[in-house]
């Protein structure tokens, strides 16, 4: 445990290199995986390069066996068969691909005749501080889906030529009755509307709307009720950077909790042949709480593991499904709260994570009085900081903020009610839920190693 001391202080120089290897895969996965579908596409890549066969085809299982699930694009799980098959349980670490964002409305394209504009209207995704959302350049990133068959895929606003859109605030010379706004109102949800065209085409009627419906002809083939079966958002536009004068942070969109899947993927792949089996997992929907065929509540979970002991032990009624569940050991990755310079009153100093001080171990998660949270139990906290430690792995202990001034979920707890060891853990982040976050390059190496010693403990 490094207490108040930083990775940084004690760095060897072979170690350093790891780390900035890790951070600049990190950001150019940050930069290509804004999206959730977005991330499997990359994972998929990754593992197809690297011999991985798909779950459901593969008859017959063995030590060394590498395999994934893909669900419909937007979830996935990856894992290689140990070789102690399943005796001792799964070794999961699971995490989120999805991030908040601006999404379109089903209907989203109007004409505001009165100040010449076509504009989009959104509904913002997943806890935002809808003010932060405004005056930021906005890259279109999703998939129409048409009646014929097509899926269309759209990333607009992160090439150089590309265009970008925004969200106007008012002008601070006139706000004189936004000013008496309290901050969260700032702006309101139905103000999050983009402005997506200014130029009329050559109609009689809903001249800018008629204009921007002919560019979406045009470029994508598609007619307007086709956004009602897209899954389109607005998304900050542009790339992750190395932060600071001394380039120790990553500043990027996602980072919850793109950090937690790049560093365990990116663990998975160092991990060789296990003693385990190890399974990576990448959900949707965490943001808006794990609803839906994507999200951590679905059966995802158990269709894997039962696919896993039907096609390694051919016993695969629930009876052998929930003792398998029973005896594996789960890290759930998410980021965590570093604690805020400007804002330390927000938190228990006492108890907060700190930036550059590795991994957070968070005991349980939740509001108020450890309402609608996961909790460990103590001994599986013990397991963990034992296997952190025989791998020299920096890490801290953290709560997300002082106990009354809100709280949070992640996907723990749809592997607690499994009967699962779970615990959750991730890098800390400042700015989180914002468009652009900070994380730090030393808690990313320390997730990195930290997920790497989980698989092989
Ligand atoms: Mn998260
Ligand atoms: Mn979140």
């Amino acid at each position: 445990m490094t207490g108040g001391k930083t990775i940084w202080e004690n760095l060897k120089p072979d170690e350093e290199k790891k780390l900035e290897s890790v951070s600049s895969g990190y950001i150019d996965f940050l930069c290509r995986a804004k999206t959730e579908a977005e991330a499997v596409d990359y994972f998929m890549e990754h593992l197809g390069q690297n011999g991985f066969q798909d779950l459901e085809k593969l008859e017959i299982l063995k030590p060394g066996t590498k395999f994934y699930y893909n669900h419909i694009g937007r979830a996935l799980a990856a894992g290689i068969v140990g070789k102690n098959g399943l005796n001792n349980g799964l070794y999961i670490i699971a995490s989120h691909i999805d991030s908040p964002r601006l999404d379109l409305k089903p209907k989203p394209l109007y004409e505001d005749s009165e100040t010449n504009t076509a504009l989009l209207k959104t509904q913002y995704y997943g806890g935002v501080k809808k003010y932060q959302w405004v005056n930021i350049p906005l890259a279109l990133h999703g998939r129409i889906f048409t009646k014929d068959g097509r899926v269309v895929k759209v990333n607009l606003g992160e090439e150089e030529d590309d265009p970008v859109l925004l969200i106007p605030d008012l002008l601070p010379h006139i706000s004189k009755m936004q000013r008496d706004r309290k901050l969260f109102e700032g702006i309101e949800a139905e103000e999050l509307n983009a402005v997506a065209g200014s130029r009329p085409g050559d109609y009689k009627e809903e001249k800018f709307k008629s204009h921007m419906l002919k560019l979406l002809k045009d470029r994508y083939n598609v007619e307007e009720e086709d956004f009602a079966s897209a899954e389109l958002a607005l998304v900050p536009a542009g790339k992750a950077r190395a932060g600071g004068f001394d380039s120790s942070l990553v500043i990027g969109y996602g980072h919850d909790d793109k950090a937690s899947a790049y560093t365990s993927f990116k663990a998975f792949q160092d991990v060789g042949e296990p003693d385990d089996t190890v399974l990576v997992m990448f959900f949707d929907k965490e943001e808006i709480g794990s609803q839906g065929t994507s999200g951590s509540q679905s059966n995802f979970l158990e269709y894997v593991a039962t696919m896993l002991l039907h096609k390694l032990t051919g016993q695969s009624d629930n009876y052998h499904l929930l003792s398998l569940l029973r005896r594996s050991n789960v890290i759930s990755s998410d980021v965590d709260a570093a604690m805020d310079p400007s804002f330390k009153n927000a938190h228990d100093a006492h108890n907060a994570a700190k930036l550059g001080s590795g991994i957070v171990i968070a005991k349980y998660s939740g509001y108020g009085g450890k309402f609608e949270g996961s909790e460990a139990p103590g001994e599986f906290v013990a397991f963990v900081r034992k296997i952190f430690e025989k791998h020299n792995v920096p890490y801290q202990f953290g709560t997300l903020g002082k106990v009354d001034e809100g709280g949070g979920g992640t996907v723990a707890q749809d592997f607690a009610r499994h009967g699962m060891n779970v615990v959750d853990a991730g890098a800390p982040v400042l700015g989180m839920h914002a468009p652009f976050e900070i994380a730090s390059k030393a808690d990313l190496y320390s997730c990195y190693k930290a997920y790497k010693a989980f698989m092989l403990h």
